[in-house]
């Protein structure tokens, strides 16, 4: 019997990038693929996309969007129309330059983000103000190629949704972008269980095109920040450059106001960096595969029948209570050897069941987001099914509340650039700054120069809103998070 598992992952506090790694791979999320930059999404990752897909494709419609598809090429033309969206994915961009064995004579490029394409689309649909707001959203591959590529965070093709709305003032579409940001903030926080920093881009950091891009950012378990989710207001300058107008009441010709917003599979990246420990995965299990594993034990053949008898009574209850839950009988595997197998696969909540159990009509709880014997707890094996809904329920808020706790400790105020220096020195992360920024780009890029930190977000809400700016300290009426990212 395999006691011993071979697959323990490299401690997170050693090495965080290869802790990362051995948890991806052996938690069989993802694989590498033979196309450089590129990955597999296995069955146990992709299990995860799809909860966490289908979850906030259900929040995004209920704001009135619907899905589409466009398609993955794009005229490379297309791409010029708008300046700064040209410069700012220019150097990502794939293109096809041959097709049916011959030059094309317009190369197509795969498409690094879709509001050309679906730009041009718009105008042809939207003619008079009744035809606005146009919201469209589509879940779908983009390409950007990545010279220096991580699992889930940074790989030439990734999964995301884009969504992309037209209305006819700017204040429609003002709120449409915040309306989605708080989408954004409650899915990655309430399903995600990833406290999060909700503000706007500096303009160094928005997206190219936009007026103003707003963020939800995240801090990972090495003090690195990610951006977990954007949401773009484009004013005018995508309707212009693609003609989007429309006759409003007054029969005038107008140009259309917009947005785009999305989330991609970084998320699954955010998720092990924020909740992983050196056991493996801990995932919530909102977006989990298997919530519930029972783990039956016995030494002696002859206790077999009875303790599975009842980890299968256990297994149907659990199904009857809509619990996705598993039973493992695989033979030949030390009850040791399974724990570990499950606590590397993130499993919430276990429960074993052995001849001493049955005896006694229990069964034992072990949580996967607490340690030691605060993890573990007997229940009667008659009330199981009906205390694993809400045990689940707090499982997801503890691992909210760790995950909230991590990211106030690594949370810094600093008096002087000195102490913002210090902190960021060194490979690690850093945590995140909140400092006083005059808003002076020339500050934000020695910043940026001097400690590798960026300005991750403007919070939206501002407690105390005055002071100087900690680099040339001047009036300053605002607060930024700075941080170092992924
Ligand atoms: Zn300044």
């Amino acid at each position: 019997m395999p006691d011993k598992d071979e697959r323990k992952v490299t401690p997170r506090s050693q090495d965080f990038a290869s802790w990362y790694n051995d948890i991806v791979l052996r938690a069989e999320l993802a694989d590498y693929s033979p196309v450089r930059g590129c990955i597999v999404f296995r069955p146990d990752g992709f299990a995860i996309w799809e909860a966490l897909r289908d979850e906030l494709d259900r929040r995004i419609k209920r704001t009135g969007a619907r899905n589409a598809y466009f398609p993955l090429f794009i005229p490379q033309s297309f791409l010029r129309r708008e300046a700064r969206h040209v410069e700012g994915f220019a150097p990502e961009v794939a293109a096809v330059t041959r097709g049916g064995g011959e030059e094309l004579e317009e190369p197509l490029i795969v498409r690094p983000t879709s509001e050309t394409i679906i730009n041009h689309m718009f105008a042809q649909w939207v003619h008079s103000y009744r035809d606005l707001p146009l919201m469209v959203n589509q879940w779908c591959n983009v390409v950007r190629w990545e010279m220096r590529t991580r699992m889930f965070l940074r790989t030439t093709e990734f999964l995301w949704q884009e969504g992309h709305t037209a209305h006819a003032t700017s204040d429609e579409a003002q709120r449409e972008t915040l309306t989605i940001l708080e989408v954004y903030r409650s899915f990655v926080e309430n399903f995600l269980a990833i406290p999060l920093v909700v503000g706007r881009k500096s303009a160094a950091e928005r997206f190219p095109g936009a007026e103003e891009t707003y963020t939800i950012e995240g801090l990972m378990g090495d003090g690195r920040a990610l951006q977990c989710g954007t949401s773009h207001f484009l004013g005018q300058n995508f309707a212009k450059a693609f003609e989007i107008k429309y006759l409003d009441e007054q029969n005038q010709l107008q140009y259309a106001w917009q947005t785009s917003w999305g989330v991609s599979t970084r998320l699954l990246g955010a998720i092990i960096m924020v909740h992983g420990d050196d056991q493996g995965l801990r995932l919530p299990p909102t977006v989990v595969a298997t919530q519930v594993v029972i783990v039956p034990i016995w030494r002696k053949p002859e206790e077999g029948a009875a303790v599975l008898g009842a980890a299968k009574t256990l297994l149907e209850s659990l199904e009857k209570a809509d619990i996705r839950v598993r039973l493992d009988t695989r033979e030949g595997l030390s009850p040791g050897f399974k724990f570990n197998d499950w606590e590397m696969r993130g499993v919430p909540l276990r429960i074993e069941v052995g001849p001493r159990d049955v005896a006694g009509g229990t069964a034992v709880f072990a949580r996967r987001d607490l340690k030691g014997s605060a993890a573990k707890s007997t229940v009667p094996i008659a009330e199981v099914a009906s205390r694993t809904p809400a045990l689940l329920s707090e499982i997801q808020e503890s691992l909210y509340r760790q995950a909230l706790a991590a990211m106030e400790r690594e949370t810094r105020e600093f008096q002087t650039y000195a102490e913002l220096k210090k902190q960021m020195e060194g490979e690690g992360g850093g945590g995140f700054a909140n400092i006083f920024w005059c808003g002076n780009p020339e500050c934000e890029t020695r910043i940026r120069e001097e400690t590798r930190a960026t300005c991750r977000a403007i919070p939206l809400h501002q407690n105390n809103p005055a002071g100087n700016c900690i680099v040339c300290g001047n009036p300053a009426s605002e607060r930024a998070f700075f941080a170092k990212s992924y």
